[in-house]
């Protein structure tokens, strides 16, 4: 629902969360415009404004500005909509008084069809006022809004001839980022290149959402062949890598909501979610759920909805989160922790993932079931979930075959056979760890890797699963009957999708 529609409810209480302040005022404005209801500013620098008069009253202390609008709000006509700036600071340290002058100017608005809205970059009431104010979701610019920054930019430059397609592939990468930041990157476009360059553009949003701390934009240079194994997994994912398109929405394909990855460290569940927006050719995000918990209060809310708004405005996307049990462990302790914040950002997730339209696919991966909460694994949430073990034998080779070709040398000058046999309970990224360290030990001594180095460096290596036997059987018991097997294991050729089989996969039956 959007702000005129709340308004026009006589919704008395509005809260808008954003940190575009300009955009979001411009948007009240337009719908007391339409509305024709009269529209008062206030914040403590500038006092209460009648921004159609001009007319200013000096009232720096809510509190007085509160009582000024009872008045105001004391009969029908005409109807008045009062926009508030930071109100919600005044209000960290709970004042009784201004908590209960609040409800009864509400009270009155309600009564005689006037408006209060909260605007700042984010809320955090106390729980007597929780349910008198509805959050109003403000959405990141779309396309439209971007354009006329664009156009603004593209005529103050005296730039000419922007053709179209420059014009769409620059709005596209513009996705994500508030009117300020996109301007500031089409500026910088201008400046750097004469023009309007939608790498540019790309490169400044990712620097900007990094900077932001929560989000970040992972160039999705991955694919499925860079997978060994995990058959099973790659063959779902390729089935629906048509799913966002326009062919699949015209069909009536329900977009696919996301995917729980759930298994053994260093296994390739990183390595699938960076494939996964290869194979969808969809932009990749990267999200830190632990960053998502700030400090202050209500930073954490106000966290998640900006990233869920910057994902959406970015849609169609594949989203990441990197061992989200990190994030979402205490929410089911978190009353007694951390004052329920926890359990109230997980709730705000799992709501998002059930009834989120916009085509945000997630890629969830964990490394410790134990930590998540039962509700996550509930069925609805996740399209699939899948459990990623240890790779067999024929896993292990296809990962050899990949890892050395990565590392710029040729399969098939090893006998990734024999290393695949030798290397038995490691996982991919050990397997990648070793050829390193095989190729170290070769560049100090002047020659090529090979097996000699390969096997030497093995020796000198623990695999994680020797040192969590229990953990990794706990995980195996878990996923019975839980998890789909990501992987293959009763065919020769694991995946028609997938990596490349050795020529010597036969051998290994
Ligand atoms: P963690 O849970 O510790 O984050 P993970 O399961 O996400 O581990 P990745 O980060 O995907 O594991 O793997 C680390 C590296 O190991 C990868 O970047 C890749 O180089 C290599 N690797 C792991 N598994 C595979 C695989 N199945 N095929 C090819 N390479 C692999």
């Amino acid at each position: 629902m959007n702000l005129t529609t709340y308004l026009r409810a006589g919704y008395p209480g509005l809260a808008l969360i954003t940190s575009e302040e300009a955009r979001a005022e411009a948007e009240v404005s337009a719908a007391c415009n339409s509305l024709k209801r009269s529209l008062h500013a206030w914040s403590s620098t500038e006092g209460l404004v009648d921004t159609k008069e001009g007319r200013v009253t000096a009232c720096p202390d809510p509190l007085d500005a509160l009582q000024l609008l009872d008045g105001m709000f004391a009969s029908t006509s005409p109807r008045h909509v009062v926009l508030m700036r930071d109100l919600q600071l005044h209000m960290e340290q709970t004042d009784p008084m201004l908590v209960r002058r609040l409800k009864d100017t509400l009270r009155i608005a309600k009564t005689n069809g006037h408006a209060l809205i909260l605007l700042g970059c984010r809320l955090k009431l106390p729980p007597e006022l929780d349910h008198e104010i509805t959050h109003v979701d403000f959405t990141l610019p779309g396309p439209t809004e971007l354009g006329a920054v664009l156009d603004g930019i593209v005529k103050s430059a005296k730039l000419k001839n922007v053709h179209e397609v420059v014009r769409e592939s620059a709005l596209q990468s513009a996705l994500g980022l508030t009117t300020t930041e996109a301007e500031n990157a089409f500026a910088l476009s201008v400046v750097e290149t004469r023009g309007i360059d939608h790498k540019v553009i790309a490169r400044e949003k990712a620097r900007t959402l990094k900077k932001n701390g929560l989000i970040e934009v992972v160039e999705a240079t991955t694919s499925l062949e860079d997978i060994g194994g995990l058959g099973l997994l790659k063959e779902w994912l390729q089935r629906r890598s048509g799913a966002f398109s326009e062919s699949a929405k015209t069909y009536g394909l329900p977009a696919p909501k996301g995917l729980l990855i759930v298994g053994i460290p260093g296994t390739g569940k990183s390595l699938t979610a960076k494939a996964t927006a290869g194979a969808f050719g969809l932009p990749l995000l990267r999200l830190d759920m632990g960053c998502v918990f700030g400090g202050i209060v209500g930073q954490s809310e106000a966290n998640l909805r900006s990233v869920i708004q910057t994902a959406e405005a970015i849609a169609p996307c594949v989203l990441w989160i990197d061992e989200i049990e990190k994030g979402f462990s205490g929410s089911s302790s978190s009353g007694s922790t951390d004052g329920g914040t926890s359990s109230r950002v997980f709730g705000s997730f799992l709501s998002w993932m059930q009834e989120k339209t916009k085509a945000v696919f997630v890629v969830a991966t964990a490394n410790d079931v134990s930590k998540l909460p039962p509700e996550f694994l509930r069925k609805g949430r996740f399209d699939e979930m899948f459990f990623v073990d240890l790779p067999d034998a024929l896993e292990r080779a296809q990962i050899w075959d990949i890892v050395i070709a990565r590392h710029k040398r040729k399969p098939t000058d090893f006998d990734t056979v024999v290393l695949a046999r030798a290397c038995e309970q490691f996982t991919g990224a050990e397997i990648e760890a070793v050829f390193i360290d095989a190729m170290h030990e070769a560049y100090a001594e002047g020659k090529e890797p090979g097996a000699k180095e390969i096997l030497e460096a093995m020796t000198h290596t623990v695999p994680l699963a020797q040192l969590m036997d229990s953990k990794i059987a706990a995980l195996r018991q878990w996923s019975k009957g839980r998890a789909r097997e990501a992987a293959s294991r009763s065919t020769t050729t694991a995946t028609t999708t997938g990596s490349r089989p050795s020529r010597r996969m036969s051998e290994m039956n």
